[in-house]
């Protein structure tokens, strides 16, 4: 009857598509340019892997991570659906065959990177293929004012413009209405229709506390809610594994992710998760885009997220199955400070950046107005040490004046080289005692990248242990090499020398030409973000959902379910009927044996603390409690007050 339809059931063997699933396919079809803006799961693939079956030619598909491309055309594949995809690490053979294939073959939808766009062989390609449509997946990367911009992202515009009759489609999970714009402006999409659901689910209660017990919080939760399984969010790699052992270790099934693993690892560690071997998935923000797991009863921040975008990403992970879901969010007054100063370094002032570019030109003596495009070796440990800058500092600067085309660093500058240790530490020492030569080196780079690398490559810096170990720097080199050979280590030597670019004649700091107001922008976006993420936590009194639909741009509603909603109807009751529950419930605890107040006031909500007290205040009067010698909180027996 309908061929869509057919197409739906035959392929996917779904019998009904989803909300507004159906209206993008037709407009695709219809040749217009789109920007769909769905929640994560709600079945965003669907809507432009559909119309590329039905369409001529081919869809092609930027997407901004690897294993997301892999995923999907490994799927695709499995339902009868030719599709390819191309990526680094592939040899050359491998990719003229699937370029070809896109060429003369039956391929339907070809999955790229953004920067393999910009590659020459990709283009001539390309211009030989017949693309009807380009998907941008995560169209969000292309926004400066979103949380994940991705620089390579910019480029798409122009290879667009290289195929005018092919009709765009962006795709995102949230967007506030200036990324929507962002979006809409740097595609260049033409009279786009917009397809906007909201994050929106009924099912999903949010809930803040302010707390010096972060972990202990954590493990209540995890214990209290036994339900499905759960994702809890930390900043940084260290923290995922010292958490997920901490939660081993009270007998709470856990396991963790972080962008520092091996491949290997990593998809272990996630269909661990998956398939429910482990419950609890500890993780950075690494961890999460395009993983569709419906029974997640709880995301957990134990960290402050950068961004509400960001936040609402990640806590609409949970409760996808339409089942009871929280998303909870625990944080100290250190953690609002260390957001400020997180921002702070990596968006550094105009002053700050032009300070950095004295601070360059000084340190290579280069005068002014000496000529442009001279390129230098540049060792960041020794320009930072040398002008004695923070690491964030010269980092987060030189990347500005990067972006303002003053200088360029080549791409070894932003690979160095890499060390994971593949021995246990066991193993590792009986490889020691029974290869003395190598004793010296593998001392050094334990002495100096310590555990970590037994868990995650490490950037190493050769120079460094080769001064800590007296050892040429080529040796050290040398020796990791062989190490690799023998499999102990995996050895990801950076390609070439670090080196750093002017592409202008040199200037006097002063009167450097930066596009002030752009970075100015920039840093005042992110500062916006920050302190709206702020205004989120310390709010005590509107809906935090209400808080978040406003933050989107959109229509406000109340929850009746969040930490906020629940306080305000608890004020709104006779102070009375308040403290005959609270008794209640002490008297409750407490017959069960004596407790410490301390651990009392642990199991309760902060704003409930307060009624807390006064109700046990009244009990000690009336001497229906008393502490006993231990400081500890005691019921009377009836006997006792005979
Ligand atoms: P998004 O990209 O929006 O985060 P996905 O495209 O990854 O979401 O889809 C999430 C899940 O929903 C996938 O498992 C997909 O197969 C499923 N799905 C998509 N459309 C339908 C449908 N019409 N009926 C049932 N399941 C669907
Ligand atoms: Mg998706």
């Amino acid at each position: 009857m309908n061929q869509i339809h057919d197409l739906l059931q035959k392929y996917w063997g779904y019998t009904t598509f989803r909300p507004y699933q159906e209206a993008i396919i037709r407009s695709i079809l219809a040749g217009r340019d789109l920007l769909v803006c769905l929640p994560t799961g709600g079945g965003k693939s669907l809507c432009f892997q559909l119309p590329a079956l039905c369409k001529p030619g081919i869809t092609l598909v930027v997407t901004p991570l690897i294993a997301l491309m892999k995923d999907q055309v490994e799927q695709l594949v499995r339902r009868g659906i030719q599709a390819e995809a191309i990526f680094s690490g592939m040899s050359s053979a491998e990719l003229e065959r699937r370029l070809d294939n896109c060429i003369y073959g039956p391929v339907k939808l070809l999955y790229v990177s953004p920067e393999r766009l910009q590659t020459d062989l990709f283009k001539l390609r390309a211009a030989r293929m017949n693309i009807t449509t380009l998907v941008v997946d995560e169209a969000h990367c292309i926004s400066q004012w979103g949380y994940d911009f991705r620089p390579s992202y910019l480029e798409i515009a122009h290879f667009k413009s290289t195929i005018p009759k092919a009709n765009a489609v962006a795709l995102t999970a949230t967007a506030t209405k200036a990324v929507k714009l962002d979006i809409q402006e740097r595609l260049q999409l033409h009279n786009p229709q917009l397809f906007a659901q909201t994050f929106y689910r009924s099912n999903l209660v949010y809930w803040v506390r302010k707390t010096d017990q972060k972990e202990a919080q954590l493990i209540k939760a995890l214990q209290q809610c036994t339900r499905g399984s759960a994702i809890v969010y930390v900043n940084t790699r260290k923290r995922t594994q010292t958490i997920a052992a901490l939660l081993t270790q009270k007998g709470i099934s856990a396991t963790f992710y972080h962008a520092g693993l091996s491949m290997a690892d990593r998809l272990h560690k996630q269909a661990q998760w998956i398939q429910n071997e482990r419950r609890v998935m500890v993780s950075t923000a690494a961890f999460g885009m395009g993983i569709d797991k419906p029974d997640v009863a709880l995301v957990i921040h134990l960290d402050l997220p950068s961004s509400l975008e960001a936040y609402c990403q990640e806590a609409g992970r949970a409760g996808r199955d339409n089942a009871a879901a929280y998303a909870l969010l625990f944080y100290d007054l250190q953690d609002i400070a260390l957001l400020k100063q997180r921002w702070k370094e990596s968006y550094p002032t105009i002053e700050q950046v032009k300070k950095i570019y004295q601070q360059l030109v000084n340190y290579y003596k280069i005068a002014i107005g000496s000529h442009a495009l001279a390129t230098y070796d540049f060792d960041f440990q020794d320009f930072k040490k040398n002008m004695g800058l923070h690491a964030k500092e010269a980092y987060y600067g030189l990347k500005v004046l990067e972006s303002e085309g003053l200088i360029q660093l080549n791409e070894a500058y932003y690979q160095p080289s890499k060390l994971f240790l593949l021995l246990d530490r066991k193993e590792l020492y009986d490889f020691q005692l029974r290869n003395p030569s190598f004793d010296l080196v593998i001392k050094g780079i334990l002495r100096l990248y310590g555990g970590e690398l037994f868990v995650s490559y490490c950037t190493i810096a050769e120079k460094k242990v080769a001064q800590l170990i007296q050892l040429g720097e080529a040796m050290v080199g040398e020796q990791l090499h062989a190490l690799h050979r023998l499999k102990v280590v995996e050895y990801l030597p950076q390609k070439s020398n670090p080196q750093i670019t002017f592409l202008t004649p040199r200037y006097h700091a002063t009167a450097l030409p930066l596009s002030t107001d752009k970075i100015e922008q920039k840093n005042e976006a992110a500062r916006k973000q920050i302190a709206s993420v702020i205004h989120y936590i310390t709010n005590q009194r509107l809906c935090r959902l209400t808080l978040l639909l406003e933050y989107f741009d959109e229509p406000p509603l109340v929850c009746h379910a969040c930490d906020c909603c629940k306080q305000n109807a608890a004020q709104n009751r006779p102070q009375q009927e308040v403290e005959k529950e609270w008794k209640a419930y002490l008297m409750d605890v407490l017959s069960k044996g004596s407790q410490d107040l301390k651990t009392i006031l642990l199991a309760v909500r902060p704003e409930q603390e307060q009624d807390v007290l006064t109700t046990i205040r009244h009990l000690l009067e009336t001497g229906e409690i008393y502490y006993i010698t231990s400081g500890r909180l005691q019921l009377r027996t009836v006997s006792e007050t005979i």
